[in-house]
């Protein structure tokens, strides 16, 4: 019973673990974070958990998905993983999390309804914070500190439409990059994308990061509904990286639907791959993600057809590459990101 309320000092967890971190074979419980209600001031969340420890040796690996809760491929792939798989048959030990975000994924919506945060935006999160400050910081202080390597599945949510890929931030330590880059080609999406981030302080990854671990993540859909190949990718994903880090037994199949062997490294670098709208309005889309656009080719048109008076606005990228994000949602407001091009990553 890992029951960390008892900690002393005042970043102790509120948090209630019914799983015993350590303890051989297969666990499945919830952590349970406080969450007063008028009808039950000692209600808790109960977020689900599963603790797979095989045999001793093996890496020590997190995968999650519900992150943001309209993000679905993820929670489908870990969640039957958790069920599936065999501690007998595994190596090391592995943590599993299909909806982080719990009340998120219930209401299928990016923001916790219960204090409308982004939990991707809380690490290290809160002892004594809001609901997602409070699970960031379990995540953060009792989970993370366990762990080697952690794979997050997202997708694009609502808002965008992703080209099926695992994401990692460039690290400007070489070993660290190499080693991340090998697991996101195990992985094997059709493409990686490494960026150097904007806004990352306080995703999972970076607290992941801060603590020496190998992290990784995926965009494997979007525009609010389940991607049957993403799911697909994400299932295969989650087992290729168990494989490629000798927690099961097998090689890491990589091959693509469209012959090629591998996954394809691409970058996002420059302010000249986002295309950003420059007013609200309905903004139509040209090309879906994945394909191939050219710099100063049109992206989309901003339209205003409750006002004559308004002709239609055109966007351009800037810079040519392969469409990695697609808005699709129909209205923007002014300063949303409506495109995002990758480029080939340079060796
Ligand atoms: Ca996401």
């Amino acid at each position: 019973m890992n029951d960390t309320s008892g900690r002393a000092g005042a970043t102790a967890s509120r948090v209630i673990c019914n799983i015993d971190f350590d303890k051989p074979g297969k666990q499945v419980g919830y952590l349970r974070v406080p969450f007063s209600r008028n009808d039950a001031g000692w209600g808790t969340i109960e977020v689900p958990i599963a603790v797979v420890n095989g045999a001793p040796g093996g890496a020590r690996a997190m995968f999650s998905g519900g992150v943001h809760g309209d993000e679905y491929e993820g929670q489908i792939a870990v969640a039957r993983l958790a069920r599936t798989i065999d501690a007998a048959s595994l190596r090391g030990r592995l943590i599993l999390m299909p909806m982080v975000d719990l009340p998120a994924a219930l209401a299928g919506r990016r923001l916790c309804p219960l204090d409308d945060r982004d939990l991707n935006r809380q690490f290290p999160g809160d002892a004594r914070g809001s609901f997602t400050q409070m699970l960031a910081h379990f995540i953060d202080s009792v989970v993370l500190p366990q762990l080697e390597v952690t794979v997050d599945v997202h997708s694009g949510g609502h808002g965008m439409e992703s080209a099926l890929s695992t994401n990692m931030h460039y690290l400007d330590d070489a070993r660290q990059r190499e080693r991340t880059l090998a697991l996101a080609g195990a992985f094997g999406a059709p493409f990686n994308v490494v960026f150097w981030g904007v806004d990352e302080g306080a995703t999972m990854p970076s607290a992941g990061e801060k603590r020496g671990l190998l992290a990784i993540g995926t965009e494997l859909g979007g525009w609010g509904r389940v991607n049957v190949e993403g799911v697909r990718i994400a299932e295969r994903g989650l087992r290729n990286v168990l494989k490629h880090l000798g927690m099961v037994d097998g090689v890491p199949d990589t091959g693509q639907r469209d012959g090629t062997a591998t996954t394809r490294h691409m970058g996002v670098r420059s302010q000249e791959q986002y295309v950003f709208a420059p007013t609200d309005g309905l903004f139509e889309p040209r090309h879906v993600a994945a394909q191939d656009v050219s710099a100063g080719e049109v992206a989309g048109t901003v339209h205003f057809p409750e006002d004559w008076s308004r002709a239609p606005i055109e966007l351009r990228y800037g810079r040519s590459g392969v469409l990695w994000m697609a808005m699709g949602p129909g209205r923007c407001r002014k300063g949303d990101t409506v495109a995002v091009v990758m480029e080939d990553l340079e060796p």
